[in-house]
């Protein structure tokens, strides 16, 4: 067993995903690996969620919430959904154990390979096991902010709406300034 932290981010880029992210230890640093689950984590262990394995991320990408702006794939609304301490149980080529203590999901957790860039996310039988719940429905919220990805997306539409009006009150003050005979 080995002391960990997890995150989860739930990230409105081209697609709604969670970014599902494990503190590991690689030589003498550690990372965050990471899989993107585009349903999200389930407490009831008879979901099983589709986890993307996605490449490493360095450990100040977990502390992220916020709007990456830009057009590419990982640009969107970034919340953090959940984090807490986690316990790896076993890390093995295709299969990940670990347990959680977040405020949102509790208990264990396995990941498993099941495919090329395709792995199974599902709630451990345990006592925080519930079955028929639907966390991320339940939850919606940043654990950090209290804040919906859709407050994020709607203030960055807001400050950019209130930079190009700016910018056009700028524009029209330098264009009377600069009239020719003014
Ligand atoms: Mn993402």
């Amino acid at each position: 067993m080995s002391a960990s932290r997890f995150v989860v981010q739930l990230h409105d880029a081209t697609t709604l995903h969670y970014d599902l992210r494990i503190e590991v230890g690689v030589g003498l640093g550690r990372v965050l690996r990471s899989w993107a689950v585009p349903k999200g984590p389930s407490l009831d262990p008879r979901v099983r969620r589709l986890a993307v394995p996605v490449e490493d991320h360095d450990l100040a990408a977990g502390d992220f919430e916020g709007v990456h702006e830009g057009q590419s794939r990982g640009s969107g609304a970034v919340i953090i959904w959940d984090e807490g301490p986690a316990e790896i149980l076993r890390d093995e080529p295709g299969h990940m154990a670990f347990t959680a203590a977040g405020h949102k999901l509790d208990g264990g957790f396995a990941l498993t390979r099941t495919g090329e860039r395709r792995w199974i996310l599902v709630k451990v039988r345990d006592d925080q096991a519930r079955e028929g719940s639907d966390i991320v429905a339940e939850r919606p919220r940043s654990v950090r902010t209290g804040r919906t990805w859709q407050d994020l997306a709607a203030a960055a539409a807001d400050a950019a709406a209130a930079d190009a009006a700016a910018a056009d009150a700028a524009a029209a003050d330098a264009a009377a300034t600069h009239r020719p005979g003014a």
